[in-house]
């Protein structure tokens, strides 16, 4: 079974010109272009912890490359390359054929080649790495935030909790919210064009406020961000504000980016993601000498979330 699996996948597997050899031999041969330094990330999906059990196949392939992909983005890294281990209950050849269709409809939009893997039996859980490029010294990390930075977060936070909590309640879940947590959209060329001008870069996986906190603890700073300046989708506008803050400051899930730039980028950020048409960013808050990240009530008060993120363990 496990063979006709991999020929299914290997019959169907995206590729690029810099993939000297791909599926079929016991390791790929990629051929990494001169003075560019290679950005490896690695992700796990487990069913029933990081998607749904009912979640579609397609859905679940989509989501295990897009994790990967957004990683890649927050490196403000081009991605080239990525291999999947799926671990699969049965050898069912429909739900090989479903996450493909999801798992190669984002690596087609990106130009990322799936250039080997492994398949076992097990329960279901899909672990992709991802491989991109980079200009030396270019790379976005976590650190490098300074005391005075904006703190941006692109697109609108908060969805893809909000369509987790309606299913978790077992209510109708808005459609709009149910495609953010489904089909995450790695926010590649916003992190590509940042890429000089940002200072430090996460993108959201675990909740807004716990992924900037990793910022701050890698650079060594704290933050404040300022509730009424998280911008809101319009499915997530229907809810009062006191219902949506958890859902954007702690929700996750939204593999939006957030970053940190000197104000003195303010409007060049600005300018390059417009051109690059993938999303916008707004300011959420500022860098301080704080311990920590703290929000903020639109009255000034302070706000304590009940949860800062999503705890893996
Ligand atoms: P080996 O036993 O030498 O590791 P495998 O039988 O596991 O070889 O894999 C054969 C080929 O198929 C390898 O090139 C491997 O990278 C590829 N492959 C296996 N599983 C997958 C998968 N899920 N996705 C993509 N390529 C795969
Ligand atoms: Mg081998």
């Amino acid at each position: 079974m496990e063979f006709d699996l991999i020929a299914r996948i290997r019959d169907r597997a995206s590729t690029r010109d810099d993939v000297v050899l791909g599926i079929g031999d016991d390791a790929a041969l990629l051929q990494v272009p001169p003075g560019r330094q290679l950005v490896v990330a690695m992700d796990t999906l487990n069913a029933g912890v990081h998607f749904p059990a009912n979640t579609a196949p397609a859905d679940i392939g989509w989501k295990a490359l897009a994790v990967n992909l957004s990683d890649l983005a927050a490196m403000g890294a081009e991605p080239a390359w990525c291999t999947l281990s799926l671990s699969l209950p049965g050898g069912d050849a429909g739900f090989v054929d479903g996450f493909l269709d999801g798992f190669l409809e984002l690596s087609a939009l990106h130009g990322v080649a799936l250039v080997g893997g492994d398949t076992t039996r097990g329960p279901l859980s899909v672990c992709v790495t991802a491989h991109g490029l980079v200009q030396p010294g270019r790379a976005l990390r976590r650190a490098g935030a300074t005391p005075g930075d904006d703190v941006w977060v692109t697109g609108t936070p908060g969805d893809a909790a909000a369509a987790l909590a309606a299913l978790q309640a077992g209510a109708a879940v808005d459609r709009a919210l149910r495609v953010r947590l489904d089909r995450p959209q790695p926010r590649l060329a916003a992190g590509r064009a940042l890429a000089g001008l940002a200072s430090a870069c996460i993108d959201v996986s675990d909740g807004l406020l716990a992924d900037l906190g990793h910022i701050c603890a890698a650079s060594g700073v704290g933050a404040c961000i300022e509730l009424d300046r998280l911008p809101a989708s319009p499915a997530l506008s229907r809810f009062r504000p006191e219902l949506r803050w958890p859902w954007q400051a702690t929700g996750g899930d939204d593999y939006e980016l957030c970053f940190t730039a000197p104000a003195a980028h303010r409007d060049a950020v600005a300018a390059v993601l417009a051109a690059t048409g993938d999303t916008a960013a707004t300011r959420i808050g500022m860098i301080d000498t704080s311990a920590g990240v703290g929000a903020q009530r639109p009255d000034g008060a302070p706000w304590a979330p009940a949860m800062q993120g999503f705890r893996h363990f």
